[in-house]
C-alpha cells in the first residue's frame, strides 16, 4: 500500500509499505527528507531501517534534491534507484532532457506546487543536480557514492519487476526521457511522476504539458491505459486522484 506523506515541498513523496519493508518514491528537498524520516518513524512497527530503496520517478531536482539526506538515515545497504539513462547523464554521455512549455506548463504547476511548501527547508536542495536548464545541466554531483546507486532498465512495452510486493516499474517517457511509473496490479495503485498532475481536490488530473516530448507523453499515457487498471493515481505534484476503476480514462488529455 502507498502512504502519502504530509505535503511538504514542491513535489509529493510517497512511501510504499509491503511485507518486505518500505520503498520511498521521490524526495525532493532537504526539508522533505526530514519530513519523510519523521513520517516513517511514526509508522506503527516501522523504522528507517525498513527502507529498501529510494526510487526517483525522474531526474529533476524537485524529485531528487533530498534523497541523499534521507539515505544517510537509512541502513548502508539501502540503495537509490534511477532509470538507466541517469547513468548516461552522470557519465556525461547524455544531457538531461530539455523541456518545453515553460509559460503554459511549468509556471502554473510551479505556482500551485508552492502551496505545499511549509518551511524554508522545502526550498533547500542538496545539490544543483537535476535542473533542466542548459546552464546548469552539467551540475551532476550527487552527495552519495556511486555504489549506493542502482539503474533500472525500463521498457515501455515490458513492465519490470521491482521484486517488492508485486510492484512493477514501467517506462513512461514524455515529461522527461528517463521518466518512470510504479504500478501495483493487486491494489490498482499507480505512482506516475510528472506524467499526470492534479491540483484539485477530487480532481481527475491532466497530462502535463511541461515536457520534453508531448507525443511521448501521449504514447506513455496510451501505453498505461492498455497495461494497467489504475484505481488510485499518485501524481508527482498536487492531490491524489481517487477515481475507482479506469481512473486513467478520466485524465484530461491535450485534446
Ligand atoms: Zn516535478
Amino acid at each position: 500500500m502507498v502512504y502519502v506523506t504530509p505535503a511538504g515541498g514542491l513535489a509529493r513523496s510517497y512511501v510504499i509499505s509491503e511485507a518486505e519493508g518500505l520503498v520511498v518514491v521521490d524526495v525532493g528537498s532537504i526539508g522533505t527528507a526530514e519530513d519523510v524520516a519523521i513520517f516513517i518513524k511514526r509508522l506503527p512497527g516501522r523504522s528507517l531501517q525498513d527502507v529498501k530503496c529510494i526510487v526517483a520517478t525522474h531526474f529533476h531536482i524537485d524529485h531528487i534534491g533530498g534523497i541523499g539526506r534521507l539515505l544517510k538515515k537509512c541502513l548502508p545497504d539501502t540503495v537509490v534507484l534511477f532509470q538507466f539513462l541517469v547513468d548516461h547523464y552522470l557519465k556525461r554521455q547524455r544531457t538531461i532532457s530539455r523541456l518545453k512549455n515553460w509559460l503554459t506548463g511549468f509556471l502554473p504547476a510551479a505556482v500551485f506546487s508552492t502551496r505545499y511548501v511549509r518551511k524554508f527547508a522545502h526550498f533547500r536542495f542538496e545539490s544543483f543536480a537535476g535542473i533542466p536548464l542548459p546552464i546548469l545541466e552539467k551540475s551532476l554531483n550527487l552527495p552519495y557514492p556511486q555504489d549506493r546507486i542502482r539503474f533500472i532498465n525500463t521498457e515501455p512495452s515490458v513492465p519490470c519487476k521491482l521484486n517488492f510486493g508485486g510492484w512493477e516499474i514501467l517506462a513512461t517517457p514524455g515529461h522527461t526521457e528517463d521518466s518512470l511509473s510504479l504500478y501495483n496490479a493487486a491494489s490498482g495503485e499507480l505512482i506516475c511522476g510528472d506524467l499526470i498532475l492534479n491540483f484539485k481536490k477530487n480532481g481527475t488530473g491532466y497530462l502535463n504539458p511541461f515536457c520534453w516530448n508531448r507525443e511521448a507523453v501521449e504514447n506513455s499515457y496510451q501505453n498505461l491505459i492498455q497495461k494497467v487498471d489504475a484505481k488510485t493515481i499518485y501524481p508527482g505534484h498536487g492531490e491524489i486522484i481517487n477515481n475507482g476503476s479506469n481512473a486513467l480514462l478520466k485524465v484530461r488529455t491535450f485534446h
